[in-house]
């Protein structure tokens, strides 16, 4: 394999300043793309050139444990990849801001490297981290961790009448809502806007003043854009990347998302931005009128 970092490296610096995190569909396609090459193997040496970014345990002590146990699957929580170890911990990792996973065939570390795992039969997983916000923990009880977080969108048990329960509760605009991880798991600020056009919501309206229909919408609007999503490998707006380097392609069917100035593909209005709970946020004004204003 040869290695993406030099085109990712270049490419994410002319795109610096978009800051979108990768959400739900980008982590989940991460785990299903590294899944295959980490499953079953063991640790045998993890290297931390960013300390801070363990949490909890020193960097040596972190590595120290590793060391030795085998990955038996991983799973996701909102946006938090679970390595589930065979020691009974879980690996723990968030990529926040500007975090890529890369299986890298070099066993040295990048500029901007925060960790290197290497695990046996040669496989280098490199955490990559612009601005050096990602975490990693290693716990034996995950829900120390993720267990504030909100309900799985994608889960059976996220149903209209889980999404009424938490619309009805809050007085703040929808946006603002569907961001905060103890609401809802796992969507961010693109994946938000497009579940909204979706919906056809304002993205200020009053999440306590959504009418049922309102509801039904977003709710089917939140899973479909999230498996769109997961469809399309995540979305590669800004720095985020496959483990093989490649793009996802995500960005491609937004409909409102990272469009702003650009015609509605709808009703041919341009696209507005405003921020809400410090997020720059597309809409369409015609397409998703508040009427509560
Ligand atoms: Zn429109």
């Amino acid at each position: 394999m040869l290695s993406q970092y030099k085109f990712w490296t270049s490419l994410s610096f002319r795109i610096y300043n978009v800051n979108e995190m990768p959400e739900l569909p980008d982590v989940e396609t991460i785990k299903n793309e590294l899944s295959p090459h980490v499953t079953g193997h063991q640790f045998t040496e993890v290297e931390v050139f960013q300390e801070g970014a363990v949490q909890e345990l020193s960097a040596q002590e972190f590595s120290r444990r590793l060391v030795g146990q085998t990955i038996g699957d991983i799973g996701r929580r909102g946006k938090y990849m679970l390595f589930r170890l065979s020691g009974k911990e879980t690996l723990i990792i968030h990529l926040r801001m500007t975090g890529v996973l890369l299986l890298e065939p070099s066993p040295r570390p990048y500029k901007h490297t925060t960790a290197i795992f290497r695990l046996d039969g040669g496989v280098n997983v490199h955490f990559i981290d612009q601005r050096k916000l990602g975490w990693l923990w290693l716990v034996d009880d995950e829900s120390a961790v993720t267990g504030k977080l909100g309900p799985e969108p994608l889960e059976p048990s996220f149903t209209t009448a889980t999404l009424h329960n938490i619309v009805n509760k809050r007085n703040i605009p929808i946006k603002a809502l569907l961001l905060d991880q103890h609401a809802i798991a796992g969507i961010g600020n693109m994946y938000t806007d497009e579940a909204l056009f979706y919906a056809r919501i304002h993205p200020l309206k009053r999440a306590n003043t959504l009418s049922n229909k309102e509801i039904k919408l977003l709710h089917e609007g939140i899973m479909e854009v999230l498996k769109r999503g997961i469809r399309n490998k995540g979305a590669s707006v800004d720095t985020y990347r496959l483990p093989n380097g490649q793009r996802g392609r995500a960005q491609t069917e937004f409909n409102v998302a990272h469009r702003r100035r650009e015609r509605c593909f709808v009703c041919g209005s341009p696209i507005e931005w405003v921020k809400i709970a410090g997020r720059g946020t597309c809409f369409c004004p015609s397409c998703q009128h508040n009427d509560t204003m």
